[in-house]
């Protein structure tokens, strides 16, 4: 998925902007928007029917690339959380059509779910570029990409996720049944809405589990439009429950649930905290969590210039630097350093800001809240003495765009380069020695990605070994595919999303044993 759509295109086009390259790559086969659509779905998706909150509440939803409102959505709180969780209980429950259901029968379901979103692709490629501001081609080509792909890669894993035999000690057989683990609150973050429910989704309703999904208060709309397809494709009442609504109230009370078997997370590591503490403190609900990080990319002098100083752009810039994956500690070695930074302020430098409808432009930061902290950062950065090469102001009079920013000269314990900023804000450090990059690179707290850039292979084997993080990518970066598993180390997560590993997180084992009668016993 990102390989296919954006491998193939960085590959071939290495010096202009992301969006452009997607732009480029697929513009004849990207139907065009509807950049003021009507948004029908906007009410609480409980037990298959939309529904008020029971509070009444609404709040609105944010055009960033405008600062405009584009309507208003039901607000869940406690009740609704109670309402959805006893509809997902329900639909649980032992001979339910859910959990009669064959197993075969659930991936049909899930593959009929993905073709109704192939079908809707471009009212929700639309929705996600005026709700999130990403741009439109990258919302069609990229984002509902990986959502049909994960959603398919998991339809097939529904009848073959196996439990064994063992052999165990004195006249006894034992097996074990994977079974779902229940009721699975979902919490999401904003930065990719549909791929993020689609992550979580698929792996869940794989193995059998019922879903209560909190998507992110400033993204809403994709999601419930997704909503008003799952019953269309067949799944019973209460199998997923999609909730709008804020963090502290509805998220805390599904985290919180004493009926929530399991919670899964993704967002910052602030809340990932919160999440296992209510957790801890309610019913010992199941976790997984994936958070922040501060990714090093590690590029040696022996590397393919032009390629890692578009890869290292790629890495950063990517979704305008708001992946929890991005590459935000580019480090590079000293006989390169001036060269590798005079070429990457050149390359952020021909990023085009603009209307996220327009093919090449770049997206804004999603909310005012973002757009403030990313420049606060940047404040801070200067502040510490780190040299701004390029960027560092707001880019358009309205809505939350921020300028293509380089620091270089950055230091480890520069607050930049420390924390996660999740804006389009690179940091250049250099260093000197390969032990001395490898110690650099895990003084983090963080473990979700690495990367590394060499032409030796011996070299790359060595770091990629050494660096304490959950994705180690050689040679490229963002390589992201639902086959292959992804998540932290450290305070990064806990547990894998994607591929067999997936499947795992929403899996109770169950040993069964048997005594076998034996002839003289
Ligand atoms: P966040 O962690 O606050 O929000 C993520 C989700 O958690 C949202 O749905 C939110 O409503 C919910 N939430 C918030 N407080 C909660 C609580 N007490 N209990 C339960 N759920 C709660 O992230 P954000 O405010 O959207 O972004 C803040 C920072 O998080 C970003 O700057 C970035 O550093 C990081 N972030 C990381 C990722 C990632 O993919 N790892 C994604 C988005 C944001
Ligand atoms: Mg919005």
């Amino acid at each position: 998925m990102l390989r296919a759509v954006l491998g193939r295109v960085c590959s071939r086009v290495t010096q202009v902007p992301v969006a452009v390259q997607v732009a480029r790559f697929s513009a004849a086969a990207i139907p065009a928007p509807n950049p003021k659509p009507d948004v029908p779905y906007t009410q609480l998706f409980i037990n298959n029917e939309f529904q008020d909150a029971v509070s009444k509440k609404t709040f609105p939803t944010i055009n960033p690339s405008t600062g405009e409102v584009i309507c208003h959505v039901a607000e869940a709180d406690k009740a609704d959380v109670d309402k959805a969780v006893r509809a997902a209980r329900e639909a649980f429950n032992l001979g339910s059509p859910w959990r009669r259901m064959d197993a075969s029968q659930r991936g049909v379901l899930i593959n009929r779910l993905a073709d109704l979103i192939e079908r809707d692709r471009t009212i929700l490629a639309t929705l996600e570029t005026l709700d999130n501001g990403k741009p439109y081609a990258m919302a069609y080509t990229v984002d509902l990409d990986i959502v049909l792909k994960c959603l398919r890669y998991y339809a097939g894993w529904a009848d073959k996720w196996h439990g064994k035999t063992i052999p165990i000690d004195g006249d006894y057989f034992a097996y074990t049944r994977h079974e779902p683990v229940g009721v699975c609150a979902q919490i999401i973050p904003w930065n990719f809405p549909l791929v993020m429910l689609a992550w979580k989704f698929g792996p869940a309703l794989a193995t059998g589990n019922v879903i209560v999904m909190k998507v992110a208060e400033q993204t809403p709309l994709t999601a419930l439009h997704l909503a008003s397809l799952v019953k269309e494709a067949g799944f019973p009442p209460g199998v997923i429950n999609i909730l709008p609504g804020m963090g502290h109230t509805a998220g805390a009370a599904l985290s919180s649930h004493m009926d929530v078997d399991k919670v899964a997370f993704t967002g910052s590591t602030e809340v990932g905290r919160l999440i296992q503490q209510a957790a801890g403190k309610s019913n010992l609900k199941k976790v997984t969590l994936e958070l922040g990080g501060k990714s090093p990319n590690i590029i040696f002098s022996d590397s393919d210039l032009d390629w890692a100083v578009e890869q290292a752009h790629f890495a950063l810039f990517f979704n305008q630097g708001q992946a929890c994956a991005s590459g935000t500690r580019t480090f590079v070695q000293e006989d390169i350093y001036n060269e590798f930074v005079e070429r990457s302020v050149h390359r952020a430098k021909k990023r085009i800001i603009g209307n996220p409808f327009d093919l090449k432009t770049d997206p804004s930061t999603v909310d005012e809240e973002q757009f403030k902290k990313i420049l606060g950062y940047i404040k801070t950065g200067k502040q510490e003495g780190a040299k701004l090469l390029c960027g560092g102001n707001p880019a358009a009079d309205r809505g939350y765009f921020i300028q293509p920013t380089v620091f270089g000269d950055v230091s480890d314990n520069m607050t930049i380069a420390r924390e996660e900023i999740f804006g389009p804000v690179m940091q250049i450090l250099k260093f000197k020695t390969l032990e001395d990059v490898i110690e650099r690179a895990n003084n983090t707290m963080y473990g979700l990605a690495a990367a590394v850039f060499t032409n030796d292979i011996d070299k790359a084997n060595y770091v990629s070994q050494s660096l304490r993080a959950g994705t180690v990518w050689i040679n490229c970066y963002n390589v992201i595919g639902p086959q292959a598993p992804f998540g932290g180390y450290k305070a990064s997560g806990i547990g894998r999303e994607l591929g067999e590993y997936g499947l795992e997180a929403y899996t109770e084992v169950k040993n069964v044993t048997i005594k076998i009668p034996q002839k003289n016993s």
